[in-house]
């Protein structure tokens, strides 16, 4: 088996998370603009078919994309390389998504039922949440960020090239591996 065909079969599950991500957010935004949807009302008058369909269609899309990061996260904690640095990101950046998402997704059903305190309540749940997501982010990104400087600046810096040779040494290495002479500027 060649690298890029086993890098193929490596990725098809991500095209099919794409693909659940993509159907079902057509599906919901499709069928809840549907006049006989949009039309036909369940419990109260002001809980429609159609805002059903969108809550369901628009919460699995993202429950799917949740599961993708998180399965994202778990295939680049096993792989060496500058992206493998990224795991401890994906998660935090997709939750604080498909917190803030799910805020509006939730409204759908959730309206008709909150009066004005509920709402408030609600509200001041979704702000904490996103909040602790946020720290959740700005946490993950200073552990990483020997890690990040080291993949996205730190790579051209690492190595130092030999004068006399032209060989690749590491940057803190005094003296060449190829031929020996000093790495250090008279
Ligand atoms: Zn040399």
């Amino acid at each position: 088996m060649t690298n890029s065909a086993r890098l193929n079969t490596n990725w098809n599950w991500v095209g099919r998370y794409v693909a659940v991500i993509v159907v079902s957010l057509i599906l919901g935004a499709a069928l809840g603009s549907m006049p006989l949807f949009a039309k036909t009302y369940l419990i109260s008058s002001k809980l429609s078919a159609g805002q059903v369909v969108r809550f369901l269609g628009y919460s699995t899309a993202l429950v799917a994309f949740w599961v993708l990061g998180q399965q994202l996260t778990a295939v680049l904690r096993k792989q060496a390389g500058r992206w493998a640095v990224l795991h401890n990101l994906i998660l935090p950046v997709v939750t604080l998504i498909v917190v803030s998402a799910m805020y509006s997704v939730l409204l759908l059903v959730l309206m008709p039922m909150l009066d004005a305190t509920l709402y408030k309540i609600y509200n001041w749940t979704f702000i904490l949440a996103i909040i602790a997501c946020a720290v959740w982010l700005i946490m993950a990104v200073l552990g990483q960020s020997d890690a990040l400087t080291e993949a996205f600046i730190g790579a051209a810096g690492s190595s130092v090239v030999c004068p006399t040779c032209g060989v690749n040494n590491p940057a803190d290495a005094a003296h060449c591996k190829q031929c020996g002479k000093s790495l250090q500027p008279e």
